[in-house]
């Protein structure tokens, strides 16, 4: 109650104040996604702070997974894992290690529906697209698929929503259903290397071969974690008369062990 005023008084304060909250909301700064500090006038995205927490992937690192090498005095070269272990794509990129700032903002943008972060990601990866390949050398971007069901409980495929905004970016055209996922796999967070590879095999193919043949495709993801899922994807786009595969994800995860 607030006295000393009649109904209509009470009525009308009530109205004011509801009226300034939504105003206030309105113009309410944009949140950095990360560390939710409220960012600063004209800026957007990722703060300042945070940003300049991001590891950006440089050399030297593994010619073909682009895991990055501790010691900066050696020349890029093909790591451990990727001379034991076939890969089927030529050369994978990533942006930047999957820690920190990056790691809390791609899990908001993922699993907290922050959508408005991915012209953000996907300006950072048209960059890279530029830097590792340029747009003539290559003909297809292709989004890793996500599952009809996994689809359904996300509401989107965080791939395709970086490939069409690649796309748009640098005039690569993009087929978003041509790779599809068949089977839904076990979230693969907690599995090992050799578990993750069993669990993607047979999960994928390809729709419409004609369109596939001779390409040379960049296949698109988030992050790139132990590699099976995009190495199962590029086996099924080479057996599906892919010329050659590529990699670009935002985010490579640092192995820890
Ligand atoms: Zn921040
Ligand atoms: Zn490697």
């Amino acid at each position: 109650m607030m006295p000393g005023l009649t109904a209509w008084g009470r009525h009308e304060l009530e109205r004011i104040m509801k009226f300034r909250s939504t105003l206030f909301q309105f113009f309410l700064p944009p949140q950095c996604p990360c560390c939710e500090k409220f960012l600063e006038e004209g800026q957007q995205g990722v703060c300042s702070n945070c940003l300049s927490e991001i590891r950006w992937i440089v050399p030297p690192f593994c010619s073909i997974c682009g895991i990055p090498f501790i010691s900066e005095e050696i020349e890029s070269h093909p790591c451990g894992a990727c001379v034991t272990h076939r890969k089927y794509f030529t050369m994978a990129r990533a942006l930047g290690a999957f820690e920190g700032s990056l790691q809390e903002a791609i899990h908001r943008w993922k699993y907290e529906g922050k959508t408005h972060l991915t012209p953000f990601f996907a300006e950072w990866m048209a960059e890279g697209l530029n830097r590792y390949w340029g747009s003539d050398s290559l003909d297809l971007l292709i989004p890793v698929p996500l599952h009809t069901q996994r689809l359904r409980q996300r509401g989107f495929n965080q791939a395709i929503l970086l490939v069409k905004e690649l796309s748009r970016r640098t005039g690569i055209p993009y087929h978003k259903r041509i790779l599809q996922k068949k089977k839904s796999t076990i979230p693969q967070v907690n599995l090992s290397g050799v578990e993750r590879e069993k669990g993607v095999r047979g999960t994928f193919h390809v729709i419409g071969k004609e369109e596939l043949l001779g390409k040379t495709v960049l296949l698109i993801d988030d992050v790139y974690t132990t590699g099976a899922t995009v190495n199962e994807c590029s086996k099924v786009l080479l057996r599906g008369g892919v010329e050659r595969v590529d990699v670009l994800t935002l985010a490579h995860a640092l192995r820890t062990s």
